[in-house]
């Protein structure tokens, strides 16, 4: 597909969630081993949340809180990838694809990288782009700040879209 330059559009997503005893982790829509999970409305996935963010940016709609509001029932609980496939929703009607995405988490605990390519497949899969479209880095922020001292993740991703 050749798609030109003046049709692609860039958007930045950032997110954050404090631990809470008895929750189970969500990073990407995969379910990582932790004795501590993420405290939320939803199900706390700090990944898809900054996923969702970052193509609601691409294409100029607005932020996941105006999307699905916390004080809002209906995504008690819910599981992000409903926020990811809604605004994949939009970018389709908007008549864009996404290109690729490359997501970072800053995090002290648990360790990312056993499930970095579980991550990416089920981005991928829910984005409906190749593997090779998606980057996940992980980092932690040295022991400095709220990420150092344990007190909750953080994320971050770049999307890109091209009209289509
Ligand atoms: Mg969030």
């Amino acid at each position: 597909m050749n798609v030109p330059l003046s049709s692609y559009r860039v958007g930045f997503g950032f997110d954050v969630h404090p631990f809470e005893e008895n929750r189970p982790l969500f990073l990407g829509g995969i379910r990582i081993p932790s004795p501590i999970g993420l405290a939320g409305h939803s199900d706390a996935d700090v990944l898809l949340h900054a996923l969702a963010d970052a193509i609601f940016g691409a294409i100029g709609s607005t932020d996941i809180g105006q999307h699905f509001p916390n004080t809002d029932p209906r995504w008690r609980g819910c599981a992000s990838s409903v926020f990811v496939c809604e605004a994949i929703e939009e970018v389709r009607q908007k008549g864009y694809v996404v290109v690729n995405v490359d997501c970072t988490i800053l995090a002290e605990q648990p360790k990312i990288s056993p499930h970095t390519t579980a991550i990416r497949q089920n981005l991928a899969s829910l984005l409906g782009i190749s593997l090779e479209a998606t980057s996940l880095k992980a980092t932690t922020t040295e022991r400095l700040g709220f990420i150092g001292r344990g007190e909750g993740i953080a994320a971050m991703v770049v999307a890109l879209v091209a009209k289509v």
